[in-house]
C-alpha cells in the first residue's frame, strides 16, 4: 500500500465525499483523485518517470496536494521546499536534490526568470495561478524561460482523468525533506513509501482521525508535521481538510466556526496567538474534539490556559522529519499528561539511552531512539551522515527526554541547546516553563551564552503582555522557583520571538543577537 493508491481507493469509496475546502473552492474524492491523474498525465507528458524527483514550491493550497499525489503517482520522488525561503537555500536544496520539474507559486516567477539558467536540472517549471494576470505575466517572459514556464491550469487542461502508473515498491522513495539545517548544510531526508502511509496511518489510528473528521490544515504543507497528520491522515481516510493558506487567528477561529471542524493542529506558537485572539471565546472551538501539538514542546502553563478557555482536550505529540515524523502522541483513551509527549504509537519503538547506547532507567535522562516503519532510508547523498544518525537499525533523534512508569515521554530539551552553567546542566525547556507561568509573560525563550566565570550563563527572552512588570520582577519570580544557577542572569524583554515559517523558535538567532550585543 502507498498514499497514491489509497487515494485512488479512497475516491473509490468516498467519491461525493468533501475532500478539501479552500476559501471559496471544495472539492469532492472523486475531483480531487481526477485532477492527481490529470496533473500525473502531464508529468508523464514532460518526460517525469520513475526515480525522477519533483520540487513543490507552494504555500498552502490544493496545488500542493495534487502535485504531489501526482508526482508520487508517476514514480517520482517530491521534494517540497518553504517557498519563502532566500534564493540560495532554493537553489540549493534544487541543486542538491537533482530536481528535474517545479511545481512553484506564481509570486516567484520573477526567482524562476533570474535563476532557471543556473539551475540546468530543471526543465519544466509549473506556475500556480494565486494572483491576478498570470497569463500576461507568462506571456510577457523572456523567449528562453518561456518555453520552460506553464500554468497549473494549462498543464492539466487537456488531460485525462485516468493515469495508470508503475509498479511502486515499499522502498522506492516518495519524498525527500530537507530538514532545517540548523547546523550546517540542509540534509535531505529521504522517505520511502512505507514510511510516509504507514506514519500517516499510525498516526490516524492513535488518534482516531476518520472520514467523519474535518481537520483544519494550517500548519505549512512543505513541513512533515502538516504533511502527516493534517494532509494525509485525513485524505487516507476519507475525511474533509479545511485549508487555510496562511495560519492567521482570524481565519482558524473563521474556518472552525463555518465548516465545523473537529481536529486542529498547530505548533505551540499558533496556541499562543489562537489564546491571545481578543475575539474568540469560550465557544469559538466548541465544534473541536482535539487539538494536537508538536513541533517544539508545548508549555505546560499554555496548554492548561489553551484548554481552559476553549474547553476542548489538548494532546501533545512528538516527531522529526527523520521519522516521518511521529513517534508519540498522548493517547486519546488515558490521561493527557501535560508537559509529556505521550506515550508510543503503533508500530514504533521508542527508548531513552546513555552515550554508550544503553537503555537508562525510567526517569533518568537520556537521548530518545527510534525505530519503525517510518524511520527513513536515510539522507540523499550523505551516506557517511547517516551512519552517525541511524545505528543498528535504531534513529538517534538528538533529542534528551526520560520516561515516566507508565510508559509517557518527556522531551527535556535538545541536547545542543543545554546549557553548563559552571558544570551544571541547565535545560532551557525548564526555565521557560517557570517564566510562562508568570501572567505578564505572553512567549519565552532560554539561551546558552558564552561567561567567563561559568562558563555559560542563561539568559531569557521573553514578549509581555502586561509592561509594568521589570526585569527584577520576573528574576524574583524565576528564584522562588528554580535552583540558583537555573536563574537566568539577564532577561531581555523583546517585541516577538524570532521563529521560522513553521513557527518553531529560533535560538541560534538569540544566541547570536547574544554575540552582536
Ligand atoms: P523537524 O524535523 O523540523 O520536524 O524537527 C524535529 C525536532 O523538533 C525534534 O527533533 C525536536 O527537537 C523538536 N520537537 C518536535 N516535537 C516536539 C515536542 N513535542 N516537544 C519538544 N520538541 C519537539
Amino acid at each position: 500500500m502507498n498514499l497514491s493508491n489509497r487515494l485512488q481507493e479512497a475516491a473509490e469509496q468516498f467519491a461525493g465525499k468533501t475532500a478539501y475546502h479552500f476559501l471559496d473552492q471544495s472539492a469532492t474524492y472523486a475531483e480531487l483523485n481526477g485532477a492527481v491523474n490529470k496533473m500525473a498525465n502531464y508529468f508523464d507528458s514532460i518526460g517525469i518517470k520513475k526515480g525522477d524527483h519533483v520540487g513543490l514550491l507552494l504555500g498552502n493550497s490544493p496545488h500542493f496536494v495534487i502535485a504531489m499525489y501526482a508526482a508520487l503517482r508517476t514514480g517520482a520522488t517530491v521534494i517540497p521546499i518553504n517557498p519563502i525561503y532566500t534564493p540560495d537555500e532554493i537553489a540549493y536544496i534544487i541543486r542538491d536534490g537533482d530536481v528535474k520539474a517545479i511545481v512553484a507559486l506564481d509570486l516567484l516567477l520573477p526567482l524562476i526568470e533570474k535563476a532557471h539558467a543556473a539551475l540546468p536540472s530543471v526543465a519544466h517549471y509549473v506556475v500556480c495561478e494565486t494572483e491576478q494576470g498570470t497569463a500576461e505575466k507568462l506571456e510577457a517572459l523572456p523567449e528562453e524561460v518561456k518555453g520552460k514556464v506553464i500554468a497549473f491550469t494549462q498543464a492539466i487542461g487537456t488531460q485525462q482523468p485516468v493515469f495508470k502508473g508503475p509498479e511502486l515498491n515499499e522502498d522506492d522513495t516518495a519524498i525527500i525533506l530537507y530538514t532545517s539545517g540548523t547546523t550546517g548544510k540542509p540534509k535531505g531526508a529521504m522517505l520511502s513509501h512505507k514510511n510516509v502511509y504507514s506514519n500517516a496511518k499510525d498516526v490516524a489510528e492513535y488518534l482516531d482521525i476518520t472520514k467523519d473528521d474535518r481537520v483544519v490544515t494550517t500548519l505549512p504543507m512543505f513541513h512533515v508535521f502538516a504533511l502527516t497528520v493534517v494532509l494525509n491522515a485525513p485524505l487516507i481516510n476519507g475525511g474533509t481538510m479545511l485549508i487555510v493558506p496562511r495560519f492567521s487567528p482570524k481565519d482558524v477561529f473563521d474556518v472552525v466556526e463555518k465548516y465545523k471542524a473537529t481536529v486542529f493542529a498547530g505548533v505551540p506558537t499558533m496556541y499562543n496567538f489562537l489564546l491571545q485572539y481578543p475575539e474568540a471565546d469560550g465557544s469559538s472551538f466548541k465544534s473541536v474534539r482535539l487539538c494536537i501539538s508538536g513541533g517544539a514542546s508545548m508549555p505546560v502553563a499554555l496548554l492548561e490556559n489553551f484548554e481552559n478557555k476553549f474547553n476542548v482536550r489538548v494532546s501533545e505529540g512528538y516527531g522529526l522529519s527523520e521519522a516521518s515524523p511521529v513517534t508519540c502522541f498522548n493517547p486519546l483513551d488515558r490521561d493527557r499528561k501535560a508537559g509529556s509527549i505521550g506515550t508510543t504509537i503503533t508500530n514504533v519503538e521508542n527508548k531513552v539511552v546513555n552515550e554508550l547506547g544503553e537503555e537508562v532507567p525510567v526517569g533518568e535522562v537520556g537521548e530518545l531512539i527510534v525505530k519503525g516503519p517510518n524511520v527513513m532510508k536515510g539522507y540523499y547523498k550523505m551516506p557517511e551522515e547517516t551512519e552517525v544518525t541511524i545505528r543498528d537499525g535504531w534513529l538517534y533523534t538528538g533529542d534528551l527526554a526520560k520516561q515516566d512508569e507508565e510508559g509517557y515521554f518527556y522531551i527535556v530539551d535538545r541536547k545542543k541547546d543545554m546549557v553548563i552553567v559552571g558544570g551544571y546542566n541547565v535545560y532551557p525547556r525548564e526555565v521557560e516553563e517557570v517564566l510562562y507561568t508568570h501572567p505578564a509573560v505572553v512567549e519565552a525563550a532560554v539561551v546558552g551564552v558564552p561567561d567567563p566565570n561559568f562558563g555559560e550563563a542563561v539568559h531569557a527572552y521573553v514578549v509581555l503582555k502586561d509592561q509594568s512588570v521589570t526585569k527584577d520582577d520576573l528574576l524574583s519570580f524565576c528564584a522562588e522557583k528554580l535552583a540558583k544557577y537555573k536563574v537566568p542572569t539577564v532577561v531581555e524583554f523583546i517585541e516577538e520571538l524570532p521563529k521560522n515559517t513553521t513557527g518553531k523558535i529560533l535560538r541560534r538567532a538569540l544566541r547570536d543577537q547574544v554575540k552582536q550585543s
